[in-house]
């Protein structure tokens, strides 16, 4: 009888979790899918078909995240040695392309000369990427004026990745919530974005410093150890 109940219980959150995936990796197929329509209809530029190329790699990516959760062991393998300068650039263009059409200005602010980092390329801008949308998503649910910034900042022994936004903020108790899966306060959200940054931090003994003022704003640091062996 327990051991019933148990199953039911993993099934359910099993659906649950499923559907939530369902959910992260349609947001990207639908720019694919005007890409294509356009394509159809003789209108497309390079910068459409390279963003709908950098989506397509993002949804695979997502299908890839989720299996390293269910095999954390394995959440290492991709990891490489990255130009940041490099990663900067493709950062940028991907958080350009996010922010079209609205409202938020942005800003990403990288120190002149950055060392090489290990790390995994993919998993490090889907994190960025994923805070990012969240300091959108807290400006955009505010108001007009809202800003983001992005700092790439290092140290002798991590590499950071700030993001602030002038957004709704959080209170005490939403800071202590977030990063428990499905715990979101967004109609359309699926309180996975920062569990799954949390499970990968686990994995890289990252963390991850969370600073919000209900009403003004958030700042959301990550900090990852640079391998010593530079
Ligand atoms: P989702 O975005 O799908 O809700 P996340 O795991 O990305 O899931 O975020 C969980 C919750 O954390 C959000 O629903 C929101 O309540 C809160 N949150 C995260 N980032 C911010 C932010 N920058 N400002 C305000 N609230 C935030
Ligand atoms: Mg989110």
């Amino acid at each position: 009888q327990q051991q019933l109940l148990l199953q039911q219980e993993k099934l359910a959150s099993l659906g649950q979790l499923a559907a939530g995936i369902a959910h992260e990796i349609r947001n990207p197929l639908t720019p694919v899918q005007i890409t294509l329509q356009m394509v159809k209809e003789g209108h497309s530029s390079q910068e459409m078909l390279d963003l709908a190329l950098s989506e397509l790699n993002r949804a695979n990516h997502l299908i890839t995240t989720m299996l390293t959760l269910a095999k954390p062991e394995q959440s290492k393998r991709d990891e490489e040695w990255i130009d940041m300068a490099e990663f900067a650039a493709r950062l940028e263009f991907l958080l350009d392309a996010e922010c079209y059409k609205r409202v938020t200005k942005w800003e990403l602010i990288v120190p002149n000369e950055m060392p090489p980092f290990y790390c995994s390329n993919d998993m490090l801008v889907q994190i960025i990427y994923n805070l990012f949308k969240n300091a959108v998503e807290a400006v955009d649910s505010k108001g007009a004026d809202g800003s983001v910034t992005v700092t790439i900042l290092f140290t002798e022994r991590d590499y950071r990745f700030l993001i602030e936004d002038n957004g709704v903020g959080m209170t005490k108790a939403q800071v202590q919530a977030v990063g428990s899966a499905f715990y979101t306060t967004k109609d359309n959200g699926n309180g996975l974005g920062l569990y799954m940054i949390r499970e990968y931090l686990k994995a890289v003994n990252g963390r991850m410093e969370i600073e919000s003022v209900e009403g003004e704003g958030t700042a959301m640091m990550i900090k990852i150890p640079r391998r010593s062996d530079v």
